[in-house]
């Protein structure tokens, strides 16, 4: 069986350090009528505010920034259709190498250009009779490109672990911690910094509840496989983890909740009318299971990761003019 050494908290750290001048140390956020709802007092991380507009930046910049000369010549491979493109895409602009990014040929035309626009070489594949991990494979072996994957890779998750150390530097140690999760690189750094900087913190990952594969994998206690799920959070369509970043989260994580389409949608619209931000659907799944907690947050310190804002605005428009569910704020 392959073993997978972990990454620990010395690898975020030393991200952190990678990343530093290239990243923005976003802010946080706090809303008084959130804290009302919630009874307690909730610190919003705003990931929508980094480069590119999420999270993907930090994790992607780190890879990169450990390639050896001959590596950064060849340049890197990613096959991805939304945030890890543009994260590689960017990091591999600012660091002066060449990338080439595998997209379906059906994935937004915006963005298609805005990984184009950061200078990357974009090769389109069939998303119904092609395999992209065959294709980003096969480029890699061919052109002497290195493949980084969006989220099962040990400097890829350390530097996704770089925003929550950030949060606890910030405000301190906290309670409760709700984190977006797909893949998991985001979930698991987040668990490296927190079991270093807050051991006692509870930490959940919150995943659509059309695609719950973190959460019958964190109960059942193995990786499980699922259908791409249906859901409007395109960012956690995910099939199952990895193998890093379930080591890491069967360890460290103390449970995975979930949220509906119509949960987050709620959540866009109180980000947006409350909070004056723009956050994709997958960014709001930590307010999602925050709002859905009820009361047994009271009196507690909260932390949400806001994972990105990368949304259309045509199509942002037309989720939160969706009348089916009802923002549950008042006044
Ligand atoms: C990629 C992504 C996620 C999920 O991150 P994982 O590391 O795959 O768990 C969540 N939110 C946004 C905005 C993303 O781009």
């Amino acid at each position: 069986m392959t073993t997978y050494p972990l990454p620990t908290y010395a690898d975020v750290e030393a991200a952190a350090a990678r990343i530093d001048g290239f990243a923005h140390r976003t802010p946080v956020h706090t809303s008084r009528t959130l804290n009302e709802l919630v009874g307690g007092e909730v610190f919003v991380k705003c990931e929508n505010f980094q480069r590119m507009g999420a999270f993907k930046f930090r994790g992607a910049f780190n890879a990169l920034s450990k390639f050896s000369p001959e590596q950064r010549t060849a340049g890197v491979v990613a096959f991805s259709s939304g945030n890890h493109a543009q994260g590689i895409a960017l990091s591999a602009k600012i660091l002066g190498m060449p990338a080439t990014i595998v997209m379906p040929h059906d994935a937004p035309a915006a963005k298609v250009a805005a990984t184009k626009g950061y200078g990357a070489n974009v090769v389109v594949y069939d998303r119904y009779c092609e395999d992209r991990e065959a294709i980003g494979k096969r480029l890699a072996d061919e052109q002497g490109l290195t493949l980084i994957p969006p989220y099962d890779h040990p400097d890829v998750l350390a530097g996704q672990g770089t925003a929550a150390k950030e949060l606890f530097e910030e405000v301190g140690a906290l309670d409760h911690l709700f984190v977006p999760l797909g893949g998991g690189g985001l979930l698991s750094g987040t668990a490296l910094s927190t079991r270093a900087l807050a051991p006692q913190c509870v930490l959940y990952g919150v995943e659509p509840e059309a695609g719950n594969d973190g959460q019958q994998s964190l109960r059942s206690g193995a990786i499980v496989h699922i259908d791409t799920p249906k859901t409007i959070a395109d960012g956690a369509q995910t099939q199952h983890l990895g193998h890093y970043t379930f080591g890491i989260i069967k360890r460290d994580v103390d449970d995975v909740l979930t949220a509906s389409d119509a949960e987050l949608v709620n959540a866009m619209k109180f980000f947006a009318a409350r909070m004056k931000m723009i956050v994709e659907p997958t960014g709001c799944l930590g307010l999602a299971a925050v709002l859905g907690a009820k009361g047994s947050l009271q009196g507690k310190r909260v932390g949400v990761i806001v994972s990105g804002g990368n949304i259309d605005l045509d199509r942002f428009c037309a989720l939160v003019a969706q009348d089916g569910a009802a923002l549950r704020v008042s006044g």
